[in-house]
C-alpha cells in the first residue's frame, strides 16, 4: 500500500470503509447467511481469459454501467519470496513501483490522476501479502492505452530509474506504515525496521529480475472494454516482456520464518531480532519439533468468520476445544 503525501487521506478513509465493509459482511454472515444458503449459489461473475505468448494472462469481466475500466495486475510473488534477513522487502518493492519510471519520471500516481483516476476513492494503489503483490487503477476507458504504457514502462525500467534517494525515502515510508499498523495484518508479514534499512538498490533490482515475470502475472480488466480490445492493448504494451515464469523458492527455511513470525507476535523486540539467525540455522526436523511443542490447539485461538450454518458442524467435529459463537457486536450469540 502506498502512503504518498497526496494519498494519506485516502488511507484513512479506506480503512474506515474497510471496517464498515467488514461489519456489513459480519452482519450478512450472522443475520442473512442462512437466507443465502437457502437460496442457493453465490452470484456468478462471468469472465473471459486469454494468455499471451509470453505467458501473461489477460482476464476480463465486462461491465458497461460506466465508461470506466479497473485494471489490476497481479504477481505471484510476495513476502514468502523474501530471503532471510530481508523481511519487508516485498512491501518495499511494491512501493518502488510508484516512484516513477524512466520515461514517466516523478510520481506514478500523478500520471494516473491526470488520466482520470480518483486517488481519494481508491482509484490507484497496490497491496502486498505473503503470496502475491498487486497494483490497480480505475480510469475512464478512453485512457486504457496510457495506463498500459505506464505499466510497461515501470516494469521495464524500474531498476534503471531507481535512485538511492528514492530508496531511502521509501524505506522510511515502509517503516512508518509498519508503525501505523498498516502492515499489521493476519498472515504474518511483519517487517523488522532493521531489515528494511539493510535493503540495497541491487537487492531491489534482483527481486525485480527474479519475480516480475509475465508467466507469473495476470492482468485483469473490469469495465467497459472487450476481450479483443484488452488483449490487443496488452499485446502492444506488454507483448515484448520476456522471461517466462518466476523462480519459486519456498524452501522450508522461508516457511519456518513465517511460522516463527506468527508465533513471535507476542514476544519482545529483542526476541524478534534473533529470529532471522535462528531461521537460517533451522532444519526441517527442528521446525517440526518446534511446531509440535508450541502450535498446540490448547494454546491457540482459531478465529473464523463465515456462514455459521456451513462452518459450525465441521469445526465441532474437529473437537479442538470450546467453540464460542459471537454476533457482530462481539457478544455471545444464541445457538440456533
Ligand atoms: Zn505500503
Amino acid at each position: 500500500m502506498i502512503t504518498l503525501k497526496t494519498v494519506k487521506r485516502m488511507e484513512a478513509s479506506k480503512r474506515i470503509r474497510r471496517l464498515a465493509a467488514l461489519l456489513a459482511l459480519l452482519f450478512f454472515v450472522f443475520a442473512g447467511g442462512q437466507i443465502a444458503a437457502q437460496n442457493g449459489a453465490l452470484p456468478k461473475v462471468e469472465f473471459e481469459k486469454y494468455t499471451l505468448a509470453n505467458g501473461l494472462q489477460v482476464i476480463l469481466h465486462v461491465d458497461r454501467k460506466l465508461p470506466m475500466v479497473h485494471v489490476n495486475q497481479w504477481f505471484h510473488a510476495g513476502s514468502k519470496n523474501e530471503k532471510p534477513g530481508r523481511t519487508g522487502f516485498a512491501h518495499l518493492f511494491e512501493h518502488m513501483m510508484f516512484q516513477g519510471s524512466k520515461n514517466a519520471p516523478g510520481e506514478y500516481v500523478s500520471y494516473v490522476e491526470n488520466a482520470g483516476a480518483n486517488i481519494f476513492e481508491g482509484g490507484v494503489n497496490g497491496t502486498t501479502n505473503n503470496d502475491r503483490t498487486n497494483y490497480f487503477v480505475t480510469v475512464p476507458s478512453a485512457n486504457l492505452e496510457l495506463i498500459l504504457w505506464l505499466e510497461s514502462d515501470r516494469l521495464a525500467t524500474l531498476p534503471e530509474a531507481l535512485t538511492q534517494v528514492k530508496l531511502d525515502n521509501q524505506r522510511d515510508v515502509v517503516k512508518n506504515e509498519r508503525r501505523q499498523g498498516l502492515e499489521n495484518q493476519p498472515y504474518g508479514r511483519a517487517a523488522l525496521p532493521g531489515a528494511v534499512q539493510q535493503i540495497t538498490r541491487a537487492d531491489v533490482a534482483k527481486f525485480h529480475e527474479t519475480y516480475w515475470k509475465p508467466g507469473s502475472s495476470a492482468l485483469i480488466f473490469v469495465g467497459e472494454v472487450t476481450l479483443a480490445e484488452a488483449t490487443e492493448l496488452a499485446k502492444r504494451a506488454l507483448g515484448d516482456w520476456s522471461g517466462g515464469a518466476a523462480q519459486q523458492f519456498e524452501a522450508h527455511g522461508r516457511i519456518a520464518r513465517q511460522i516463527a513470525e506468527l508465533w513471535a507476535a507476542g514476544l519482545p523486540m529483542s526476541e524478534l531480532q534473533k529470529e532471522n539467525d535462528e531461521t537460517e540455522k533451522a532444519t526441517l526436523a527442528a521446525v517440526n519439533a518446534s511446531a509440535q511443542k508450541y502450535a498446540a490447539p490448547n494454546q491457540s485461538t482459531l478465529l473464523l468468520v463465515g456462514d455459521l450454518s456451513k462452518i459450525e458442524a465441521g469445526i465441532r467435529e474437529l473437537n479442538l476445544g470450546e467453540v464460542v459463537i459471537l454476533n457482530t457486536e462481539g457478544k455471545p450469540a444464541g445457538k440456533k
